[in-house]
């Protein structure tokens, strides 16, 4: 059984990851803001450093896993946290944990990306180009200049993407792998705050997969126990769509 680090494990899709990797036997390490083993903000340098600091604590410097389900949608309350959260907070803690990840022999990980990585709005923009440079103040500055959260979101979701392809093919040398899952809407806090937005709510609800619902977050947590697992040791840097046929209505001719 593996040790596994899992962020954003207070909610949503985070929660659903911990009850059923925890439920396989796995050792899990639990951060979040609050109600979690390491309680930290990613959304700040110091936040992700004791996030690091505290997980290799916690896993006697022995990890087999991190999975990256920290997030916040187009309802946050600045256009630059999302930025933070969702582009730093990940790259940053995976990033502290790899030497540690590679001396597991097995190590890998899973970022929590989102179908909005593919929309048109997402690539290629100039925010997402700040995150890659690893340019965090620029990105933030973008972002709050853009006013339209919905763009920052798809931006970051693809940054997040474009990192974990680019890590993937750097780890895989030494044996480690990283792939993204990338979900459609998903019935969590996250989703109702933003069909209950006034900007966006009527937009959200009309934007249904062919599957004609949302996911629940245990569909998007089977994938990541799969991921994690043996059973995909030759997969590597792939991009999972659990989105109930989304993106392929939004671009059934590319791929
Ligand atoms: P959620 O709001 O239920 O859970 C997100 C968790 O992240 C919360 O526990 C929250 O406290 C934590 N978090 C947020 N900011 C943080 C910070 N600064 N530091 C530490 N923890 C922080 O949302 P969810 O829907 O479960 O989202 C999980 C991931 O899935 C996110 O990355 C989100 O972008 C992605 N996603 C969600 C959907 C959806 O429809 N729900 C769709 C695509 C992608």
């Amino acid at each position: 059984m593996s040790t596994i680090a899992v962020t954003g494990s207070a909610s949503g899709i985070g929660a659903a990851v911990c009850l059923r990797l925890e439920a396989a036997g796995h050792t899990l390490i639990r951060v979040d803001r609050v109600n979690a083993d390491i309680e930290a903000d990613l959304s700040t340098p110091e936040g992700r450093q004791l996030a690091v600091t505290q997980t290799l604590k916690l896993c006697n410097n022995k990890l087999d896993a991190v999975v990256c389900c920290a997030g916040v949608g187009v309802t946050a309350p600045s256009s630059g946290l999302i930025a933070s959260v969702n582009y730093f907070g990940v790259t940053e803690y995976i990033d502290g944990l790899q030497d540690t990840l590679a001396q597991s022999g097995t190590g890998n990980a899973v970022i929590i990306g989102s179908v909005a990585a593919s929309s048109q709005v997402a690539n290629p923009h100039a925010i997402a180009a700040a995150m890659l440079e690893n340019d965090e103040a620029k990105a933030c500055q973008i972002a709050e200049a853009c006013q339209a959260p919905h763009i920052v979101y798809a931006a970051s979701k693809y940054a997040a993407t474009v990192y974990g392809r680019r890590t993937a093919v750097s780890w895989g040398k030494q044996g480690m792998r990283l792939n993204i899952i990338a979900p459609g809407a998903v019935e969590t806090p996250l989703h109702q705050a933003s069909m209950d937005d006034p900007r966006f709510g009527e937009a959200v609800k009309n934007f249904v997969a062919p599957l004609g619902r949302a996911g629940l977050p245990d569909e998007i947590a089977a994938g990541v126990e799969f991921l994690v697992s043996d059973q995909a040791r030759f997969i590597n840097g792939t991009v999972l769509f659990i989105d109930g046929g989304m993106d392929a209505m939004i671009r059934a001719d590319q791929f």
